[in-house]
């Protein structure tokens, strides 16, 4: 994609403002020319890379190509994972869902739980609806034999509330994922006056939105005191 393509438009995006916001999946980058850069790339004997990864200037899986990428991008280096960061947005839809499957790491972001700060936040197409992408995730989460790293970005004053964190806390134990990383602002973001939370409220986010995961054998066990 040359251009932002993307569901959402984020307040924090480090890529600028989205140019194009939609939620129409279309062939934006063909498999076959980017499965041919990348062979191009191999054969000039560079070192394997530690991962193939789908991410770039907007949402990847609005391609409706990214499967036939992460399965060509698997044969041209097997040793190597492929993986996919996502705003998760499309998960609701099966087709997106089934397309994820070929993946060995999928990294969805879910910033927040409540609906003021999705919209105030992500700025999402206004077709999209937080509760589908929360179900479209779990739906997803059932289904996948590969490794999901779940990141969650802070913006001060926008989704560091207490309201957020409970919502977070308990949807990060359902999801189980293997992973929660928790971020904030690094670089500049799309507009003006959004700023990185502190390195303790990403702290407490991350302590508390970690999930405990329950192995299948295991009678489930009582939360936590949080
Ligand atoms: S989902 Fe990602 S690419 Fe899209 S606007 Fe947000 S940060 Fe940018």
């Amino acid at each position: 994609m040359g251009a932002r393509i993307c569901t959402f438009d984020c307040l924090y995006c480090e890529a600028g403002a989205t140019e194009a916001l939609t939620t129409a999946r279309k062939p934006y980058v063909p498999a076959d020319r980017l499965l041919a850069e990348l062979a191009v790339w191999k054969a000039a004997g560079h070192a394997a890379p530690e991962a193939v990864t789908l991410g770039g200037l907007g949402e990847p899986c609005l391609n409706t190509e990214c499967e036939a990428i992460l399965r060509g991008a698997k044969a041209l280096f097997p040793a190597v994972p492929a993986a996919v960061l996502t705003n998760s947005s499309l998960l609701p839809d099966p087709d997106v869902r089934e397309a994820l499957f070929a993946a060995d790491i999928v990294l969805p972001s879910m910033d927040t739980l409540v609906e003021a700060e999705f919209s105030r936040l992500n700025r999402p197409h206004p077709d999209m609806r937080l509760a589908a992408i929360r179900q479209g995730l779990l739906d997803f989460r059932a289904g996948y034999a590969g490794r999901m790293f779940l990141e969650i970005l802070l913006v001060a004053g926008v989704n560091d509330t207490e309201e957020n964190l409970a919502l977070l806390r308990d949807f990060c134990r359902e999801l189980a994922p293997d992973r929660v990383d928790v971020t904030t602002m690094s670089r500049p973001g799309a507009y003006p006056g959004v700023r990185a939370v502190s390195p303790a409220v990403r702290a407490r986010f991350r302590r508390r939105s970690t999930p405990c995961p329950v192995p299948p054998s295991t009678p489930a066990m009582a939360p936590p005191p949080f």
